[in-house]
Parts: C-alpha cells; structure tokens; sequence
C-alpha cells in the first residue's frame, strides 16, 4: 500500500517502509511508505495548490462526489470491514458497524451543504454589518488507531465540504483501512490534491505537518500527552486546534436504576472495541444497597464474553491493538495484584491455547472495592479492565466521578428525575448520558472539557472548527 499525494498513490521517496502486523496472529498483512519530512513538504505543497480550486467549487458540487463516495463505501461495506479487522482487531460486526458509521458522517455533512452562510447584522444608529464564512485553506487531520475509519469520517467531513483542502496522517499501525477509503474518495471524484495520506512516524510526519507554514489548522485525536505537544507546537505559529484527546469516563448506577439496563451498558460501554474507545466506561461508581447484586450480574455477563480473533463472527471482544497497550495492560493489573488494589472478580489473565498464542489478547477483567488512590482510577485505561467503586449516594459518585483530570463524557443511570438533573448539571464532561452510554451520532456534537480536548465534532458546530468568519461593515 502506498501513501495518496495529489491524487496519486506514491512510494515514499527515500523508499523506507514499514510492517502492519495483524493483532490477533501476529501475520504482516502489508507494509507502507515510512514518510519523511520531504514527503510532508510534498503533500502540503499538493493540498495548497488545489486549494483555490476546491473553495471555488459549490458546497453542492462537493456534497455530490462525497454522497457518491459514501454509496460506495456502503457497496464495499464487508471487504472494508475485513481490512479493518485485519488491522486493528475488532470483531468484523465493530467494524462494520465502523464503516457504516464513516458514510453516515459523510451523509450527514452533505445535508449541510447549503447550510453554511453568513448572518446579517443590524447595528443600532450606524446601520450595518454582515458576516462571510470561507474555509481555511490546508487543514491537517491526525487520528488514531482505535476507530480509523469514523474517526477520519469526522474530519473529512466537515473540512471537506466547507471547502477545505486536507491532509491527513493517519496512526502508523492502522493506516490500510484510511488508503483503502481515501482511493474510494478519488474514485467517487474527488479531485488530486484534496485529500493528501502521508504514512508514518508521528514524531516525524505528524510534527512537521503540525509546524509547516501553509497548514492553517489542525485538528487531532489521540492520547492528552501527544495533544499537549501538539499544540505547543501550533501555538508558535497560532494555528487553530481542534483537540480531541483522552477521557476516564464515569458510570454512575443508582439504587434505582434498571441494573439488567446498566449492567448491558457497562459491558458494552468497557469491552466494545476490547476497552479502547475514549469514551468507554473507565470507572464505574455503584450505590452500595444495590453494589452485590449488580457485580454478580456484571461477572455473569463477562463471563459470557467471547475472546477472539474479530474474523470469526461469534467473538464478542478482540485483542489489543498493539504490544504497548498490550503490555500497559498487563502491567496494570499486576500492580492491582502486587498492590493490593482491588479484588479481581474475574479475568485478569492472558488467555491461554493454541488461537490466543500469537495475538495480543487479555481476559476481560473486573475489579471491585478499587482504592482511591489506584492507578485504575488515575490514568486512563485504554483496554478491558473495569474497576468498579461502592458508593454511599449520588453527592460521593459525583465527587468521585469528577476527582479526574479529563472530562469527555460521563453516564447515570436512574429512573429520578431529580438524580438526572442533578448529574447532567454537576458531572465535569462534554457528553453526559442519560441511562445510555458510549452512544454518538453525526448530528449530536462531540468533545471534551479539561484534559480531554478543545473544540467540537460532529454536528453543525464542528463545521465551525473548519470555517474563517469575516466581518464586513457598512457605512450609511
Ligand atoms: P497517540 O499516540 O497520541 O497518537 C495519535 C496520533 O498522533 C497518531 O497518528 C500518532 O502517530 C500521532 N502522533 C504521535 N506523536 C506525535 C507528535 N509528536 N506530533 C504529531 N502527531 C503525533 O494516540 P493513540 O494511542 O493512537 O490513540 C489512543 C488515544 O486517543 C487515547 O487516549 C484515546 O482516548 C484517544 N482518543 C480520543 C478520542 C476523542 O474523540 N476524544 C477518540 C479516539 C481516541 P503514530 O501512530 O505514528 O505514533
């Protein structure tokens, strides 16, 4: 596979590649271009030059070459799937399910074409003034390796149809499915130049896109600590970001809550996607009368989770992405063993046998009676462990569900109006549920507070993120 510059699949120049490797069997399934600081100057060069073409076309030419490109997406739905399974490791219905996703955002955002547009404004004695919005010119797209393909439908989208011209660097080890989706792009019309793919190194293609003159603005998913440094970056030359980084999601389930309801929310809001979604359930807090009951149904249900390669189509939770989080995995839960904190309930292991042995698999594992001051609560755990608190009442979950430095989304289970109202009010997060979790839609905005980012996607508002506005006022 190669990387898209100017319409075109190229080799990198300096003709160094890389191996992306199979989670769950460990196989080379292809190897890509290792891009350089020259392949990033290249491609930036192609973005900026079909700039002025591409801003000058109406939003309804450009919402017809992405509606064309999202019916094909749908067409090519399964062999889409199989590559992203292949690459990331999610079950083929997760990632199905991604797919459709990545053309429903395009749809969506092609319903907004004409949506776009300025406002008048009456100024009192004076007379007055009107807006104009126009895109940015170059904007860079850096995503991550847990949900490639929705993830890339959510910046394309609102940066394409507003004009903009995009580069996108996609995480290194799951660039295929992104190649694979940008030649969908080109096939459906997209003209050379707008959609650029560079592979590689973050530290290289990823900063030098970020530092390079001509980008406008960048907006990037990730871990909190690469957006930091992202944005310490655009700050020297006061680029705009959008951040969308890491979250530590609180569930919060009341005495009164439906637990059958909760407790098939907890189970698909931490093991979907093997724990590796932002806005998973990262800790869940439960009222103590209720506490018993609802761990012994939670364990039941684990228990019945199927652990294996995502092609066979009865597996519930697949691996690891990768060795990093493979090994940040174990390491966690032998600290909860060494450290005395917690209790593992169930899970815990790397499962054993012939299937699992060159993968990176890890038992879905539930910890309970989890100290404050557990690494479990602190730091964001990106895989299938949930550590599970009791709680007094709603004032101690609350408190303890904001005793975080992140801020991405947050859930409470109840059937009281008051506890409701009174969670959406006072949970520190960009994205409460109400007896629901991890649930997102193209129309619905999206995005942190805190450490967990700056800015919004999804919905009109991330339009916004992509679009100058330009004030014009009158003289009468
Ligand atoms: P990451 O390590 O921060 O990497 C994200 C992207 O940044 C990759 O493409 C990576 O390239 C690139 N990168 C790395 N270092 C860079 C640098 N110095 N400058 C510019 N780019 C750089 O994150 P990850 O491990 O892929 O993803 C998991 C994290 O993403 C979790 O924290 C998760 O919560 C978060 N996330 C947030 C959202 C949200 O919407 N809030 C959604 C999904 C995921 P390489 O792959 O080449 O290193």
């Amino acid at each position: 596979m190669k990387m898209q510059i100017d319409g075109k699949f190229v080799e990198a120049f300096n003709k160094e590649f890389f191996d992306i490797i199979n989670p769950a069997t460990g196989e080379l399934i292809d190897r890509v271009p290792k891009g350089t600081e020259d392949d990033v100057a290249i491609a930036v060069e192609a973005a900026s030059l079909a700039f002025n073409g591409w801003a000058s076309t109406s939003p309804q030419q450009r919402a017809g070459i992405l509606y064309r490109a999202a019916g094909i997406v749908r067409q090519r739905k399964d062999e889409l799937a199989v590559l992203l399974t292949q690459e990331q490791g999610k079950p083929l219905a997760e990632a199905r399910n991604e797919i459709e996703g990545f053309a429903n955002v395009l749809e969506y955002y092609c319903g907004l074409a004409s949506s776009f547009h300025g406002d008048f404004v009456l100024i009192p004695q004076n007379g007055y003034a009107f807006t104009v919005k126009k895109p940015l010119g170059v904007c860079a797209a850096i995503i991550p390796w847990n949900m490639p393909a929705l993830i890339m439908a959510w910046k394309i989208g609102p940066a394409l149809i507003s004009g903009n011209t995009l580069f996108l660097k996609p995480a290194s080890n799951t660039p295929l499915t992104n190649l694979a989706l940008a030649s969908i792009l080109s096939e459906a019309g997209l003209p050379p130049g707008v959609l650029n793919i560079v592979t590689g190194p973050g530290e290289v293609v990823g900063e030098n896109l970020v530092k390079s003159l001509k980008v406008k603005k960048i907006s990037f998913t990730g871990e909190a600590r690469t957006g930091k440094r992202v944005a310490e970056l655009a700050a020297s030359g006061m680029k705009r970001v959008t951040l969308e980084l890491g979250g530590s999601d609180p569930m919060l389930v009341c005495d009164d809550a439906n637990l059958e309801d909760a407790v098939t929310g907890a189970l698909r809001g931490r093991f979907y996607n093997c724990g590796q979604t932002c806005t998973a359930v990262k800790r869940l807090f439960v009222f103590e009368s209720v506490a018993e009951e609802f761990i012994k149904k939670l364990e039941t249900g684990i228990w019945n989770l199927k652990v294996g390669n995502g092609m066979h189509e009865n597996v519930d939770m697949g691996p690891l992405n990768n060795s990093r989080q493979w090994e940040y995995i174990k390491e966690l839960v032998t600290d909860v063993e060494e450290k005395d904190e917690g209790r593992i309930v169930t899970g815990g292991k790397v499962p054993e046998g012939g299937a699992y042995s060159r993968g990176y698999f890890f038992e879905p594992t539930l910890v309970v009676d989890v100290p404050k001051d557990s690494r479990l609560l602190k730091e964001e755990v990106f895989g299938p462990v949930l550590p599970v608190v009791r709680v007094k009442n709603l004032d101690e979950a609350i408190e303890a569900a904001n005793n975080t430095c992140y801020g991405l989304g947050a859930s409470i289970w109840t059937k009281n109006i008051d506890r409701a109202r009174i969670g959406c009010e006072q949970l520190n997060a960009g994205i409460i549920w109400l007896n629901q979790h991890l649930k997102v839609a193209p129309e619905a905005p999206f995005g942190g507070t805190r450490e967990s980012g700056i800015g919004k996607e999804n919905g009109p508002d991330a339009l916004s993120e992509y679009l100058g506005l330009k004030t014009v006022m009158l003289k009468t």
